[in-house]
């Protein structure tokens, strides 16, 4: 049997607001049969599409519902590239906004060709023409404007545009010639896990190539799992799925990680004689159960990550990964796929200042008991953002003070009167800043600090004075091992807390 033409897989990507949630939503509904969607009660992180072309034949395409290009990171990390084409979602408002050049970066380094959808066209400030300019200032080319990057204006809200969106990412992919053969076994890439309280553990699988049929046995990394029924993407009951198909299956040994591949084994010894080898050879992701990242840094907070999905984890670890400084790290001690628990809390409470933070899960009534007896910082959210904006807020919070030198004020010495002892007194200007009494100088010759001191009294117009301010001719009295000579410098400092 020949190969045949494999659907392409899209991810949507860009800036936040930008319009990719609206834009996967409008193209699910628009193309998908009416009354598919009632039978969804679970999110599922991909769908397929079918739309018709000019010669009037249906061709499917398969989204990844995962806007946001963390997730798509996490899988090419892993070396896979699940998706066959990106569309880069860029506002007609707002033009190229640093997500937007965050997410071509992913892109480029998953080398996989994309498309540039010019979005919110309906909108009265919307300006399509300086929406390709930005892009063109940030070394974006689409045709007419330096390139031959295909761009696409679209609105989301009223769908005008989408079908071409469509037309061109097929045409994109179809120059790519992806084939996948139907009588291979499957073969095809995890993008999402999770536990749920009823099914137990869950996968969903974009297939890359050949069939997977019930009575299968799927190997992935660490799990496997018999295939005893596959689910399409609207939650229907299937016998078989073929490329590019989106599908979750239950009943794994263990949560597979996401942008793990895929196989069949030959049967149940086999996948299970796969997973443990692969287990025992070491070769596996982040251990997830409790994963200790090396703090970059002295000081750090220990953190307890739960999440409604092994994805969701991924993505956050991700972003954690990211937020440091010079002074202050995370300090990761353990992540589960659930709600936060009572043992979460616990955990918590082992060590002064650790943190828990949830996404898409609930904080159960023994947590929040031990939350409200022990102070715990214990916070869950819907959305990655706001998670890792919170934490970003948290590590400025807890950066541990440094005390350091602020330069406030420059006086030039321009007459030298007397010396007792260390106590010196000399006539001068400010020239910069202001000098106060009681502030250390750093006493400078051409530049280079010859000695240190300390500011007694000051005198202005003979009046004895606590501070003088630039510009002005003053006496002072310094206290200074260093003898001062007219043309140096007092530079006037004070230690702050930043
Ligand atoms: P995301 O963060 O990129 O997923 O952005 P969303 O899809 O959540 O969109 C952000 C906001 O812009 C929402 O209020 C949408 O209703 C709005 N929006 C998105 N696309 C369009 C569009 O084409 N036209 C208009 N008028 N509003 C849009």
């Amino acid at each position: 049997m020949a190969s045949i033409p494999r659907p392409p897989v899209v991810a949507v990507m860009g800036h936040i607001d930008h319009g990719k949630s609206t834009l996967l939503d409008y193209i699910r509904t628009a193309n998908t049969a009416a009354g598919e969607e009632g039978g969804i009660t679970q999110r599922i992180s991909a769908y397929e599409v079918l739309h018709k072309v000019a010669d009037g034949s249906e061709k499917k395409i398969t989204f990844l519902d995962t806007p946001g290009h963390e997730a798509f990171s996490k899988i090419r990390m892993r070396g896979a590239s699940v998706a066959d084409v990106a569309v880069l979602v860029v506002s007609a408002e707002d033009g190229v906004k640093p997500q937007t050049l965050d997410a071509l970066k992913a892109i480029k380094s998953a080398g996989i060709p994309f498309l540039v959808a010019i979005n919110k066209i309906d909108k009265p400030n919307a300006n399509v023409l300086k929406t390709k300019q930005s892009l063109a200032e940030h070394e974006i080319y689409v045709e007419g404007y330096g390139g031959d990057i295909t761009s696409v204006p679209i609105s989301a809200k009223t769908g005008e545009g989408v079908p071409d969106l469509l037309d061109m990412i097929l045409l994109t992919t179809d120059v790519l010639g992806h084939t996948g053969l139907v009588t291979n076994s499957a073969e095809g890439i995890v993008i999402e896990a999770h536990t749920d309280k009823k099914t137990g553990t869950n996968a969903t699988l974009i297939v890359k190539d050949g069939t997977l049929k019930c009575g299968d046995f799927i190997v992935c990394g660490k799990a496997w799992a018999p295939v005893r029924y596959i689910e399409d993407f609207r939650g229907k009951k299937i016998p078989s799925a073929t490329f590019s198909s989106p599908v979750r299956l239950t009943g794994w040994s263990e949560l597979p990680d996401v942008g793990d591949i895929f196989t069949i084994a030959k049967n149940k010894n086999e996948a299970m004689e796969k997973a443990t080898a692969y287990k025992e050879s070491g070769s596996h992701g982040a251990n997830t159960q409790a994963v200790i990242t090396t703090p970059t840094s002295e000081a750090h907070i220990p953190v307890v990550i739960k999440a409604d999905a092994q994805g969701a984890i991924d993505a956050i670890l991700h972003e954690i990964a990211k937020i440091n400084n010079d002074r202050i790290s995370y300090k990761i001690v353990h992540t589960g796929v659930g709600d936060i628990r009572e043992t979460d809390a616990k955990i918590a409470m082992a060590k002064e200042g650790t943190i828990i933070v949830g996404f898409s899960v609930t904080i159960d009534k023994q947590a929040d008991a031990l939350r409200e007896r022990h102070g715990l910082e214990i916070k869950s959210f819907g959305i990655i953002y706001e998670l890792a904006d919170y934490l970003k807020e948290l590590l400025i919070a807890r950066t541990p003070k440094k005390m350091v030198e602020e330069h406030c004020g420059t006086l030039k010495v321009l007459k030298f009167f007397s010396k007792m002892k260390d106590k010196q007194v000399i006539g001068g200007r400010v020239e910069m800043g202001i000098i106060e009494v009681d502030a250390p100088v750093k006493i400078m010759r051409r530049d280079n600090e010859i000695g240190r001191g300390h500011i007694r009294e000051l005198q202005s117009q003979k009046i004895k004075t606590s501070a003088v301010n630039e510009g002005t001719e003053c006496g002072l009295m310094l206290d200074a091992k260093i003898e001062v000579a007219p043309g140096d410098k007092l530079e006037s400092c004070r230690m702050i807390e930043k």
